[in-house]
């Protein structure tokens, strides 16, 4: 699995010859012409990594489509580069506001734009070399491996997408209902306890390494995948040894 970008650009030169770039810089492109393509797209359950969404579209202006991929919970935290033409920059105050994390101004060159993606997957956690790193997790999602302290770990293929999911976006919690859609797919009919067996599995992958404490429980919303935010469940414990002793 690459790095996904959709190309939302109605011009068909420019789409074109910004697409043959992504290509070659290893980038799989999704093209869309409209906004109208685009959110269809993803309501098929094409959920791209970064988006790149030209200014002037039309039908659904560049602006009112990122608007709607940010309501969207299933795109709010997509990476969105916007192209601009020069004279429209009186509107990049405007564009930041509703949810764009970086601008390209017209006439660009493709290696810019590149540069651009990859700066803003490293700001995202996606590492431009196909690997993710949290502590001493390394997953390696072209080669589809996962490495602990450099040591080759077996995990199953739905784990494996389920860690990737999570290393992608570290300290935010996910509802179960939100995880079957992004790591299975929308269309998938499956309970939301699917999401706690693999959780479980997945934690008994990383509990040898004492690390399945990473992959947490937020009591009543759902999970979190989070390396700096320490889980308080032993001390919790202790503390109630504690008072315990204290009543006895
Ligand atoms: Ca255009």
């Amino acid at each position: 699995m690459s790095v996904t970008v959709m190309l939302i650009e109605d011009e068909a030169d420019i789409r074109e010859m910004l697409s043959l770039s992504l290509m070659r810089s290893g980038f799989e492109v999704i093209e869309a012409e409209t906004a109208e393509q685009c959110l269809e797209r993803i309501e098929q359950n094409v959920l791209p990594d970064v988006m790149i969404i030209d200014w002037m579209l039309p039908g659904i202006s560049g602006i009112e489509l990122v608007r709607r991929v940010r309501r969207d919970p299933l795109t709010k935290e997509t990476p969105i580069i916007m192209l601009t033409a020069r004279g429209e920059e009186v509107d990049k105050l405007k564009s930041f506001e509703v949810g764009v994390d970086d601008y390209v101004t017209k006439p660009f060159s493709p290696r810019e734009l590149n540069a651009r993606i990859k700066a803003l997957m490293r700001r995202t956690g996606a590492a431009s070399d196909g690997k993710l790193r949290a502590g001493d997790i390394e997953l390696d999602y072209v080669a589809h491996r996962l490495l602990i302290r450099d040591e080759l770990v077996h995990i199953g293929p739905t784990e494996f997408k389920l860690l990737e999911w999570l290393m992608r976006h570290p300290d935010r919690v996910y509802e179960r209902e939100q995880l079957l859609d992004r790591v299975w797919g929308r269309t998938a009919l499956l309970d939301e306890r699917t999401v706690d067996v693999h959780v479980l599995r997945l934690r008994k992958v990383l509990a040898p390494y004492e690390l399945d404490a990473l992959v947490q429980t937020v009591r009543g919303v759902g999970y979190r995948f989070s390396v700096s935010h320490k889980q308080k469940k032993k001390k919790k414990k202790k503390k109630a040894v504690v008072d315990e002793i204290a009543t006895v």
